[in-house]
């Protein structure tokens, strides 16, 4: 059994073999299974087994090999479905889309029929001072 584990969360239990996946990758660390409800043909999420609520709670060797895993299966989608491109997501917390509390990448194959829209707007109204903005993220690295 890994380090972290959660009684409750649906990606423990997928990583301890609980509840069956679609698996493309494993490893003693990450493991990369096909999303349930995908977006587009080949829509693969890559975990740490371990629990870590999100991106945020990785430790960085970790963090590390999930990334190395989703470059290499965002690779395969290229030359095995022919994807024409990726879309790499993390979602952090439930107002930036997260609806499963444990550490995922989505690697989403993009084709151009795919209809697909990861829409980025409305942009803010509010013109923000840029220079001021950098500054105060920069006190908090
Ligand atoms: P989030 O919204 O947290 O960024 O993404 C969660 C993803 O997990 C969704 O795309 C959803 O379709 C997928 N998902 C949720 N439950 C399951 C499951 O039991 N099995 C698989 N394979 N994917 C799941
Ligand atoms: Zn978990």
């Amino acid at each position: 059994m890994s380090k972290n584990y959660e009684e409750n969360c649906i990606f423990c239990k997928i990583a301890q073999g609980q509840i069956s996946s679609i698996k493309v990758y494993e490893d003693e660390d990450i493991l990369a299974f096909l999303d349930i409800d995908p977006s587009s043909k080949g829509h693969t999420l890559v975990i740490t087994k371990e629990h870590f609520a999100n991106f945020l709670m990785v430790p960085r060797n970790l963090l590390d090999k999930a990334f190395e895993v989703a470059q290499k299966i965002g690779q395969a989608l290229i030359t095995t479905l022919h994807a024409e491109g990726i879309n790499i997501i993390t979602n952090v917390n439930e107002i930036a889309g997260q609806s499963v509390f444990h550490f995922h990448i989505h690697v989403i194959p993009r084709y151009s029929q795919d209809g697909l829209k990861l829409n980025f707007s409305p942009k803010q109204i509010e013109k923000f001072n840029l220079p001021a903005l950098a500054n105060q993220i920069k006190t908090g690295l």
